[in-house]
């Protein structure tokens, strides 16, 4: 019998008496996974969490979302009841159907054993049946959202290379210059059949740089062979609202977007095509380098290399991950300098807040800021317009009598504390600095540590976010295995 890889789902509502303890449906999940070979991979606890709708469930939300990506890290998701899953029928079928025909997942419940045989085909049927009827309500859902952004200026985001904002709330314009870049791009790969890492190679030998400034890899040419904005489309349903995470590719969606072309939409279906065939899916395990919010900036203390963080398995089957240097790995460093992902989060986390407390910083000044840096204060931003959506939404839930005045309330308030919070944030950055000759650098370098460090440890950011607020203002992070010293390497643009 094959190994699977699975999730497990426990859930406690405050209003349930009868229900069994978090403790006792961890259990009986673990011993079923264990009777039936799954390894669980995570266990997902939702506790005291009530109210009617699955968008309040984070956790869910955390996991549903994990078991949709692309990469496929688990098979299975174990619940002690379907009333764990979802709440009400409609919600468990559209789940348990979405995940089982998009994304392969089944979902179990290990105290109700659905039977095979006619009556497992006629709740398949249903799930068809629900599939369509939701996929209608769906888009409706869809298209509000859509006529929200357009009426707010859909354009608020940070451009990708080749545009730039010139003016709030319009399209964005070419900047002839990097269009060049994505011509050559497409067209090396349409019409040469360069590949990803030779057209990346080709880019770097001319000096040409990504719209961080960086050398291009294969992932920065892959992200720019997949962005519609090229062929003047534009992506919607990318994210969700709530979190900013990056939705499963199948339910983006694509309209006419108002900028101006850089390719033509021939070329971008082509390479569309030719991707799509070239592209072979990385299997069901789960890879073995993962994305962290530190990636890219450990090195080894030892070479300089980059430190990669990889999967690995406890002898139990439990898998953990660990940062080891990548010279290590291709035999080109004699030390590995393992420490896990764990380890070193916290760390680096008590690192950053001790700088905090105690005002002391080391740093290095940096002559000038390239033009195209991501910055916090655009991050920022974008989530209090993110809320304006939110709140839109939130008051339409309860016209509509979906939500409670109580509910709405409540969320009204959450949404006003979440404003709060982000207004602050950006006001301390934009404060302007002491005039000049009284210019204060090490108070500029606390108040955007401070401000990253907010961003590093609140939920709202992706990791990829979290990650590139980081490299705002650390250049690197080395720690020393032989000494236990962890140092991070600050950098402040004059
Ligand atoms: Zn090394």
């Amino acid at each position: 019998m094959d190994v699977k890889y699975g999730y497990g789902y426990v859930r406690v509502s405050t209003d349930k008496q009868e229900e069994l303890s978090p403790d006792s449906q961890e259990k009986l999940l673990r011993d079923y996974a264990k009777s039936n070979n799954i390894v669980l991979l995570e266990i997902f606890f939702e506790i005291g969490i009530s109210g009617r709708k699955a968008d309040k469930r984070p956790e869910f939300q955390k996991m549903i979302s994990s078991a949709k990506s692309s990469e496929h890290p688990v098979d299975v998701i174990l619940v002690w009841k379907f009333s764990r899953f979802a709440r009400n029928q409609e919600e468990s079928i559209v789940y348990k159907s979405l995940l089982k025909k998009q994304h392969n997942v089944d979902v179990i419940s290990v105290s109700e054993p659905l039977a095979d045989g006619p009556f497992g085909s006629l709740i398949e049927r249903i799930i068809e049946w629900m599939d369509e009827y939701y996929s209608i309500r769906l888009s409706g859902e869809v298209f509000r959202g859509m006529k929200e952004n357009a009426s707010r200026g859909a354009y608020q985001a940070r451009p990708p290379l080749g545009y730039r904002i010139v003016e709030r709330g319009k399209p964005p314009v070419i900047v002839p210059e990097e269009a060049k870049i994505v011509q050559i791009i497409f067209e090396k790969y349409v019409n040469d059949r360069m590949g990803l890492f030779d057209i990346a190679r080709y880019l770097n030998n001319l000096g040409f740089k990504t719209s961080h400034g960086k050398s291009f890899e294969r992932r920065s040419v892959e992200y720019i062979l997949q962005n519609p904005s090229y062929c003047g489309m534009i992506r919607w349903n990318r994210t969700e609202n709530a979190t900013n995470r990056i939705k499963d590719q199948s339910e983006w969606i694509l309209t006419d977007g108002a900028q101006e072309a850089i390719i033509s939409k021939e070329l971008f279906d082509t390479a569309q095509k030719q991707y799509k065939a070239t592209y072979k899916p990385s299997g069901k395990r789960p890879s073995s380098t993962y994305r962290h919010w530190l990636s890219g900036l450990m090195k080894c203390p030892v070479c300089g290399r980059t430190m990669t963080a990889n999967t690995m398995r406890r002898a139990n089957g439990e898998p953990y991950s660990y940062f080891t240097c990548y010279g290590y790995s291709k035999g080109k460093c004699e030390k590995p300098n393992g420490i896990s992902s764990n380890t070193i989060e916290k760390e680096v986390i008590s690192c950053i807040k001790n700088a905090l407390d105690t005002r002391q910083v080391e740093y290095e000044l940096r002559e000038y800021k390239p033009a195209e840096s991501i910055n916090e204060c655009a991050l920022i931003e974008e989530r209090l317009s993110g809320l304006k959506g939110k709140e839109d939404r939130i008051r339409a839930s309860y016209r509509e009598g979906i939500d409670t005045l109580e509910e709405y309330r409540e969320n009204r308030a959450l949404i006003q504390k979440e404003r709060e919070a982000l207004e602050l944030q950006l006001k301390e950055l934009q404060t302007p600095n002491a005039p000049s000759g009284q210019h204060d650098p090490a108070a500029d370098m606390l108040r955007k540590i401070k401000s990253v460090f907010e961003i590093l440890l609140s939920d709202s950011y992706t990791y990829v976010q979290k990650n590139e607020a980081l490299k705002q203002i650390i250049d690197k992070i080395v720690y020393d295995k032989s000494t236990e010293t962890l140092k991070i390497y600050y950098f402040l643009y004059q």
